[in-house]
């Protein structure tokens, strides 16, 4: 286990101030594999509190340029997520241990299917940006993410999950809203689309977010033929 500091550089917010995607500038050594998660030690009115966070960029960008991303959705009123959607500025230190988790890809599928609702999007930015843009060593990737509204949804999210070609498929989803660019409905709705344009059941599937969502879709996953070694999901 390692401990370094990171330094706010930037914050992007959505509309409902409640999303928010935090870019650290790293003080010190860090590795990670991309999908992993840290523990981030804050101190709210004079208390060290630590909470696990997934790291949303990639170990690439870490190397590289000192730079790790996490994006956080507001929970409470008080605790961490309020501090990181609604306090935190520019220059304010943290400190991070780990990395944990069993959140990444072994690369011994080319075929790729990310699931993804609210908060659970954090580790697949990460997952995303590294097997499109860094290694682009894939046959075909789907993406697909839901949040309730269109306010809820982080310019990150439009900026990162972008491209539709012959290789890549996004799905967005808003459960309860009607906007254009987006599908009105639930991740559930896009699993057998994704599985008909990925054009087998050899398939390495990264599902993230609320347990009831992780549960169903795999049950639906596994129903459809997919091997349950090969769904990789993290609940949260
Ligand atoms: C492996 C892992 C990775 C994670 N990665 C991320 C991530 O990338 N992004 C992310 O946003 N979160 C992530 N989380 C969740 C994160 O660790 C925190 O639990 C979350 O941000 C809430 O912390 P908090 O201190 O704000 O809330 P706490 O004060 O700890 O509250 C805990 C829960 O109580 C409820 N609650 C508290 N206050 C209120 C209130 N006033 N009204 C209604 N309900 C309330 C909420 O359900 C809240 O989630 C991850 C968790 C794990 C285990």
């Amino acid at each position: 286990m390692n401990k370094a500091k990171i330094s706010l550089i930037n914050k992007i917010s959505s509309k409902t101030n409640e999303e928010v995607f935090l870019m650290f500038k790293l003080i010190g050594d860090f590795e990670f594999k991309t999908g992993q998660f840290v523990m981030i030690t804050t101190n709210i009115d004079n208390k060290n509190i630590k909470r696990a966070y997934s790291i949303a960029t990639t170990n690439k960008l870490l190397q590289d340029k000192k730079q790790i991303g996490f994006y956080v959705k507001k929970a409470s009123e008080n605790g961490v997520s309020n501090y990181f959607t609604q306090i935190i500025k520019e220059g304010d230190e943290l400190e991070i241990t780990g990395p944990y988790g069993h959140f990444i890809d072994n690369e011994e599928i080319k075929n790729y299917l990310l699931i993804s609702v609210g908060s659970g999007v954090g580790p697949i930015l990460g997952i995303y940006e590294e097997i499109i843009n860094e290694k682009n060593n894939f046959n075909k990737l789907v993406n697909i993410f839901s949040e309730k509204t269109e306010k809820n949804i982080n310019g990150i999210i439009q900026k990162t999950f972008n491209s539709n070609d012959e290789k890549v498929k996004n799905i967005l989803y808003l459960s309860r809203d009607k906007v254009e660019g987006y599908r009105n409905g639930h991740i559930q709705d896009g699993l057998q689309e994704a599985i008909d344009f990925l054009g087998t059941k050899k398939i390495k599937v990264f599902i993230c977010g609320k347990p009831e969502m992780v549960d169903d879709a795999t049950n639906i996953l596994l129903s459809k033929g997919i091997e349950k070694n090969n769904i990789i999901s993290e609940k949260y």
